[in-house]
């Protein structure tokens, strides 16, 4: 319901011209929009989660939206340098693709390359070394695919009972399982591996040919290198996506990363995003002393001067965002309304 108010309100709005206006105004050159992306679908992941995979179909079309609406589409590190000294040129956008899985390498990048657009990838790091998918993503993507069955309870892959697939909760239910039960084994990545192509197998699934296609993997050190020599930029995301708060893990994470991306790519990077858009106050002074000069979250939002840089919002695109609601977030508009929403009070989710 609320949606359709949205959606008319926005399409109204539109309609009156007020896209339009707000896209050229004085407001909106002052501000950056960051548009976060995940992953590109290789086979039917925007189906299982369409809020992390796009249809490569879906990414062209937004692009075709950024070329014909005018946007100037601008290296994130260059958009925060010119966003400090206010000299970003009309509608101006980054984009940023999160973690760095196969697909960018496979698909992204090479629409990316017909646009002439330049990317930021944040590239989480401790499967890139590892020729195998991210083990509780292909465990949940397998029990998505036999979603009209029941798999039956087995102690090689940490199941204590049968359970039916049908809902996302059942499914989501037998990952947590088999991911305790890895924890609990205190099993390496590689073991992890053995036990989903277990899974594979008790669900008659082909898991060669999971592993071939590269689903649910990241880019390898040699396709990140090939990516960043053509211009592709690749910073922090932690080594194993995640941001303890303890200050000792925390740093790990950063400098693991750090130490890789620079190895593969022959740059020090110094921008950073938060994976799942976790973050707390205390890692502030945490990143400025590793030397980290910006930070991306999921908060929705255009960066403006006065944004935290260790806090920038982002707008995530994801398949359920209309043309409409995109084209408003690129103008601004959505942003505005946002701001609006706020002043009278409410809660940030009741963000349009
Ligand atoms: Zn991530």
């Amino acid at each position: 319901m609320r949606k359709r108010v949205r959606d008319n309100l926005l399409g109204a709005l539109k309609k009156a011209g007020v896209f339009e206006h707000v896209r050229d105004s004085r407001w909106r050159q002052r501000r950056l929009l960051i548009l976060c992306y995940h992953s590109l679908a290789l086979d039917e992941e925007n189906l299982w989660r369409p809020a992390q995979f796009l249809a490569p179909s879906r990414l062209r079309e937004r692009f075709e939206m950024l070329k014909q609406g005018g946007y100037h589409v601008i290296p994130l590190a260059e958009g925060l340098d010119r966003l400090r000294s206010n000299d970003l040129p009309p509608r101006s956008v980054a984009l940023t693709f999160d973690d760095g899985t196969y697909d960018f390498y496979k698909i992204t990048y090479q629409i990316l390359k017909e646009y002439e657009f330049p990317a930021t990838v944040y590239q989480t790091t401790h499967y890139s070394s590892r020729p195998m998918p991210i083990f509780y993503l292909i465990c949940s993507y397998m029990l998505w695919k036999r979603r009209a069955t029941v798999l039956h309870g087995f102690s090689s892959v940490g199941m204590k009972e049968n359970v039916a697939l049908d809902t996302t909760e059942d499914r989501e239910n037998a990952v947590g399982q088999m991911v305790a039960f890895a924890d609990q084994e205190q099993l390496s990545t590689e073991q992890k591996n053995e036990v989903a192509a277990e899974l594979a197998h008790l669900l008659d699934l082909d898991y060669q040919e999971l592993l071939h296609s590269r689903i649910l993997q990241l880019m390898n050190a040699h396709e990140i290198a090939e990516l960043a020599t053509a211009g592709i930029r690749f910073e922090l995301h932690t080594h194993r996506h995640r941001t303890p708060r303890d200050r000792t893990l925390f740093e790990r994470e950063i400098r693991e990363n750090r130490d890789l991306l620079q190895g593969m790519t022959n740059t020090c990077p110094t921008h950073f995003c938060y994976p799942s858009g976790d973050y707390d106050l205390m890692f502030l002074p945490w990143l400025a002393e590793l030397g980290v000069v910006s930070a991306t979250t999921c908060d929705p939002g255009l960066a403006s001067v006065s944004s935290q840089p260790l806090l920038l919002p982002r707008f995530i695109d994801t398949t359920g965002r209309t043309p409409l609601e995109f084209d408003s977030w690129l103008a601004g508009v959505s942003d505005l309304l946002s701001a609006g929403v706020s002043a009278v009070g409410l809660s940030k989710r009741s963000r349009l």
